[in-house]
């Protein structure tokens, strides 16, 4: 069964090779299944927080290509507690930035922020695992959002069709041979049940976690003990 990650990083620059290398890495499990990683790195006071869910376009159902894309877009688009942009606005104020990303075997959400800021973006990580509301005034448009994108990525680039081909020919009937982005003729009839349904699948898979943090033990224990009382998801 696909699981779901979280992961949290303090990360400075993407040239931090040398630093991890000698880092101590925690590596731990909790009562609830959320599989946590803290990495230290302590050149600049900032977190990187993230969520891996295990979840992505493999886990697709046939004839839904593209759905696990579609719903990394909806995940942006609020709960009852944070309704619409509340999460992405609170990133912003405290001068975080955010992004998201899906492949065929995951699909990650991280916020890179002040480390004050932690236990607050861990709240609003959280809440969305269970807590996203979908209503068709979000999911239309958005949809219109990912036609766009695959015809920038895909459907204009003949480099990023012909590999969508080969995909498609070397993977015969399995489902690495489905693009992540999906197939324009799938993407096109994709609806809010359909992200529903795939959203509660992967929230009822298991939790895991894997934190990067700015201090190990500091981190870990806070992030443990957070962690913790969510239960599982
Ligand atoms: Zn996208």
């Amino acid at each position: 069964m696909a699981k779901l990650l979280l992961l949290l990083a303090a990360l400075g620059s993407a040239a931090a090779g040398a630093a991890y290398a000698s880092a101590e890495v925690s590596h731990f499990t909790l009562a609830n299944g959320l599989e946590v990683v803290v990495v230290p790195d302590h050149r600049a006071p900032v977190v990187t927080h993230m969520i891996w869910y295990k979840v992505g376009a493999a886990d697709e159902t046939p004839g839904k290509s593209g759905l696990a894309h579609f719903l990394e877009h909806l995940m942006f688009k609020g709960t009852e507690k944070n309704p619409g942009d509340a999460f992405s606005r609170q990133v912003a104020e405290i001068g975080g930035q955010e992004n998201a990303f899906t492949a065929s075997d995951y699909t990650g959400f991280f916020q890179r922020i002040p480390r004050n800021n932690l236990k607050e973006v861990m709240a609003l990580e959280a809440d969305r695992i269970t807590g996203l509301v979908l209503t068709d005034d979000v999911v239309r448009p958005e949809l219109n959002v990912v036609l766009e994108e695959q015809n920038m990525r895909v459907a204009n680039n003949p480099a990023a069709r012909l590999s969508q081909q080969m995909d498609a020919a070397l993977y015969l009937n399995h489902p690495y041979g489905r693009p992540v982005i999906g197939w324009r003729q799938e993407i096109e009839r994709l609806d809010r049940d359909d992200a529903l349904t795939f959203y509660k699948r992967a929230r009822a898979m298991r939790l895991k976690c894997s934190p990067m943090c700015w201090a190990v033990a500091k981190t870990a224990a806070f992030t443990a003990s957070w962690w913790s009382t969510k239960g599982s998801h």
